[in-house]
C-alpha cells in the first residue's frame, strides 16, 4: 500500500481568517484531521462530511494526550495511505513539539510537509496594537517559554539573562501562571522596573483582552483583572502608548458573540460584515442543500427547454445546481435558447451573472410578491410559458401570482434542504457551552429551521441568553409564530439595517 503524507499545519492564532490559504486547502481535502485545544472550531467545519477528526489537546479533569500517542497516531494513519492534517495552534515549529512530531515521522520514513502559521505572539502585537520592533528603541524581538520544566517544577528558562539585554522586546509564551516570578527574575538581571509591559489573552479574537503597565505592576494588574492563559506577555519600548493603537479592542461589536444561520446565500456577507466590526461570529449550519430532482421531469423540462419563454431562479442554489444538471445534458451553454431571466434578489442573479447571462428582472427587496409584480408588469405572461427553479421549501405565491396573470408555469425542483444533524457539530456546540450575545434571523427559513432544531441548541445553564433579531417584518412574524421573542428588528430589510439595529441594541443594553 502506499503510504499517505503527514502535514503540520499551523492553525494560527485563532481567528479563522488568519489561516494561510495553503492550510484552508489542507483541511478541506484530509482524510484525517489531528487538532489540540486551541484550534478554533470553525475550521474544523472545513472538513470534509467523512474527515476522521481527532481531538488530543488538553480535556476536563485530564491532561492531553501523551506526545508519544499523539506521534504514534500521525504514523499510523498515514501507513494506512491516509492524508493526515496536524493542526497546531499559531505556528507549529513555535512552543508547539512540532519538531518533534517531524522528527518521529522522518524516522519512520513517513512522506510529510510543514506548513507555517501565524504565531501567538505576532497576533498578540497587532490585534493589541503593539508594535514588536521599533526604529531607535527596540531592535531585537525574543521568543520565550514561561513553561516550568514538568520534570523539576524549576523555571527552565535563565530569566535574569534576558533581563540584561536592552532595546530588546521580550515575547513570552505560556508565562502567566508564574508572571510574578518571572518579571522579578528579569528585573533581578538589569531590567528596568518602569519598562513597559503587557499581558494579551486570546489575541486576534473576539474574546481578547489585554492589559499593560510596567514590568513592576503587571503581575498585579494581571491578577486583579484575572488574565489566565492562553496570553502572551509582551516587554519592552514598544508596549508604551499602545492604548491609542489599540483599534482591535475598539471595534463596536467587538468582543460580543454573534449567531448568524446559515441557512440562505447572504450568511456569508452577514458574517463578513459583523466579523468586520470586531464580533465572534458563529455561524450554525442548521440546513444541509443536495442536489434533488427527479429523474422524467428532468427529460421533460430539458426536452422542451428552448420553449419557455422565462425562466425564474428564487435562490442561487437554484441557480446552481439547475446549471449543474443544464450542464450534464448539454454541453453549450446556448443550448439554453433565448429565454427572459428573472431573480428573486441581488444575491441570486450575482450568480446568474458570473455565468455571463443577463439578468432582466431582480426586485430590490426580494421577496416573491415583488418578483412576480415586476414580470406582470412587463405586460408579457398572457399565455408566456414560465419555468420557476425551486428547492423544496419554496412558497407557493410566486406561482399563484404568475398563474393568475395567465402564465404557463411549470416548477423545477432541483434540490432539497435538510436539517442538518448538530449533535456533533463543533460550532453547535460552542453555542450550547458558551450561549452568545445574539442570535440574527435574516429569512424566515433560518427561523424554521432554528426552531426546528431548539432541543439541539440549548446553551447550558449560567450562559447569557441571546438577544433575537430579526430582518425584517416576514422574519418577525415566523420568530413569533415559532414561539421565539422578536428583541429588535431592522429599519429596512437588508443586512446593513440589521447589523445597525444589533449594534444599537447591545450597545445600549
Ligand atoms: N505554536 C503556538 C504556541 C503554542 S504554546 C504558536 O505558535 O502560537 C501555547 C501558548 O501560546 C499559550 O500558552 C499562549 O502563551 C500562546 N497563545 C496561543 N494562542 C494565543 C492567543 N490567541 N492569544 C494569546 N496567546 C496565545
Amino acid at each position: 500500500m502506499t503510504k499517505g503524507k503527514v502535514f503540520l499545519v499551523g492553525a494560527g492564532p485563532g481567528d479563522p481568517g488568519l489561516v494561510t490559504c495553503r492550510a484552508k486547502e489542507l483541511i478541506a481535502s484530509a482524510d484525517v484531521v489531528v487538532y489540540d485545544y486551541l484550534v478554533h472550531p470553525e475550521l474544523l467545519a472545513w472538513c470534509r462530511a467523512d474527515c476522521e477528526k481527532i481531538y488530543v489537546g488538553k480535556r476536563p479533569q485530564r491532561h492531553s494526550r501523551p506526545q508519544e500517542e499523539i506521534e504514534s497516531i500521525l504514523v499510523a494513519r498515514a501507513e494506512a495511505g491516509r492524508t493526515v492534517v496536524r493542526l497546531k495552534g499559531g505556528d507549529p515549529f513555535v512552543f508547539g513539539r512540532g519538531g518533534e512530531e517531524a522528527r518521529r515521522l522522518a524516522a519512520d520514513g513517513i512522506p510529510f510537509e510543514v506548513v507555517p502559521g501565524v504565531t501567538a505572539a505576532l497576533a498578540a502585537g497587532a490585534c493589541a496594537g503593539i508594535p514588536l520592533t521599533q526604529r531607535n528603541t527596540s531592535s531585537a524581538l525574543i521568543f520565550l517559554t514561561g513553561h516550568e520544566d514538568p520534570q523539576t517544577h524549576a523555571l527552565a528558562t535563565d530569566w535574569r539573562r534576558y533581563g540584561a539585554i536592552p532595546d530588546a522586546t521580550l515575547a513570552i509564551y505560556m508565562g502567566i501562571a508564574h508572571l510574578r516570578l518571572i518579571l522579578s527574575e528579569l528585573m533581578a538581571g538589569g531590567l528596568p522596573p518602569a519598562t513597559p509591559a503587557a499581558v494579551v489573552q486570546w489575541a486576534s479574537l473576539a474574546r481578547q483582552r489585554s492589559v499593560s503597565g510596567t514590568a513592576s505592576t503587571l503581575a498585579d494588574l494581571a491578577e486583579s483583572r484575572q488574565l489566565e492563559a492562553p496570553a502572551v506577555v509582551l516587554i519592552g519600548e514598544v508596549v508604551r502608548g499602545h492604548e491609542k493603537v489599540n483599534w482591535f479592542e475598539q471595534l463596536p461589536l467587538f468582543g460580543r458573540r454573534i449567531v448568524v444561520t446559515r441557512a440562505r446565500e447572504q450568511a456569508g456577507d452577514l458574517r463578513k460584515k459583523l466579523e468586520s466590526l470586531g464580533a465572534d461570529v458563529l455561524e450554525l449550519p442548521l440546513i444541509d442543500v443536495r442536489p434533488k430532482a427527479d429523474r422524467d421531469t428532468i427529460l421533460e423540462i430539458f426536452a422542451e427547454i428552448g420553449r419557455y419563454d422565462w425562466l425564474v431562479f428564487t435562490s442561487a442554489n437554484g441557480v446552481r445546481f439547475f446549471f449543474d444538471l443544464f450542464l450534464k445534458g448539454f454541453r453549450d451553454l446556448r443550448a439554453l435558447g433565448v429565454m427572459r431571466i428573472a431573480c428573486v434578489g441581488e444575491a441570486t442573479a450575482r450568480f446568474v451573472h458570473a455565468l455571463h447571462l443577463e439578468v432582466e428582472i431582480c426586485p430590490a427587496a426580494g421577496t416573491a410578491e415583488e418578483l412576480a409584480e415586476a414580470m406582470i408588469a412587463t405586460g408579457s405572461l398572457d399565455n408566456a410559458k414560465v419555468l420557476v427553479i425551486t428547492g423544496n421549501l419554496n412558497r407557493e405565491t410566486l406561482v399563484q401570482n404568475l398563474e393568475a396573470a395567465r402564465a404557463i408555469v411549470d416548477t423545477f425542483q432541483v434540490y432539497e434542504n435538510i436539517w442538518t444533524d448538530l449533535t456533533h457539530d463543533p460550532v453547535a456546540d460552542e453555542f450550547r457551552q458558551h450561549g452568545a450575545d445574539s442570535v440574527l434571523f435574516a429569512s424566515s427559513s433560518a427561523v424554521r429551521a432554528f426552531a426546528a432544531q431548539a432541543a439541539a441548541l440549548q446553551p447550558a445553564v449560567g450562559t447569557k441568553r441571546p438577544l433575537a433579531g430579526s430582518i425584517g417584518p416576514r422574519t418577525s412574524e415566523a420568530m413569533r409564530k415559532a414561539g421565539i421573542r422578536v428583541e429588535f428588528e431592522a429599519k429596512e430589510p437588508s443586512i446593513d439595517a440589521l447589523v445597525d439595529a444589533l449594534i444599537e441594541k447591545l450597545n445600549g443594553r
